[in-house]
């Protein structure tokens, strides 16, 4: 059996565990994880004059202006790895990425996007960030820039879930790293078999 083709881009706040499930998919899926996170992480790692810039913002908590990220996403989606799905993990974060998004989208012939959002809880996710803080040492995860992403997210990113509507599936993010991968696999063989294909 032919697996279907799966464009998946996935939402939750930050906290959710969407790294983590996107990175357990493309393995899965053999498909790329493509984060915006760590592709502006590892641009400061390199030190370019981008990585530089996007390390300011990042550990101030605030988004990386939508034109730098609408130029990082356009390239990284041309790579011929992606020609047979991909996971989005951080992006769209905004409305207009997620209208450059749909714009960039139509340009291909390739059967739509599905979405799942991962829902969790405030108490839940400060103690994700607290336990990841401890073994990730991200540099963001500050309990200042903490609060300012959560704030940047209601404010920037929520809205998203309005604007794609009912295309989202909800994803309870609740419980163990296997718990929610069998809900998130499950929601996203429903999605994709309901997808026409071509
Ligand atoms: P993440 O690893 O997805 O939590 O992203 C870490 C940080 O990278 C964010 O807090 C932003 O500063 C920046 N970033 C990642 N993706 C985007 C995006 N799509 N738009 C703007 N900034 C982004």
């Amino acid at each position: 059996m032919v697996e279907p083709m799966v464009r998946l881009i996935l939402l939750g706040p930050p906290g959710a565990g969407k790294g983590t499930q996107a990175a357990r998919l493309s393995t899965e899926l053999a498909i790329p994880h493509v984060s915006t996170g760590v592709i502006l992480r590892d641009a400061a790692a390199e030190g370019t004059k981008l990585g530089l810039k996007a390390k300011e913002i990042m550990d101030a908590g605030r988004l990386v202006s939508d034109d730098i990220m609408l130029g990082i996403i356009r390239d990284r989606l041309a790579h011929t790895d992606c020609a047979d799905g991909f996971i989005l993990d951080g992006f769209p974060r905004t409305i207009p990425q997620a209208e450059a998004l749909d714009r960039l989208l139509a340009e291909v012939d390739a059967p739509p996007v599905v979405l799942a959002n991962l829902e969790l809880g405030e108490d839940e996710l400060r103690q994700r960030i607290e336990t990841r803080r401890s073994a990730d040492q991200r540099s963001d995860d500050s309990e200042d820039t903490m609060l300012r992403r959560f704030q940047v997210y209601q404010e920037q990113t929520r809205p998203l879930l309005d604007y794609y509507g009912e295309r989202v599936a909800a994803i309870e993010g609740r419980g163990s790293i296997d718990d929610v991968y069998r809900r998130l696999s499950t929601a996203l063989r429903e999605m994709t078999s309901k997808e026409p294909t071509g």
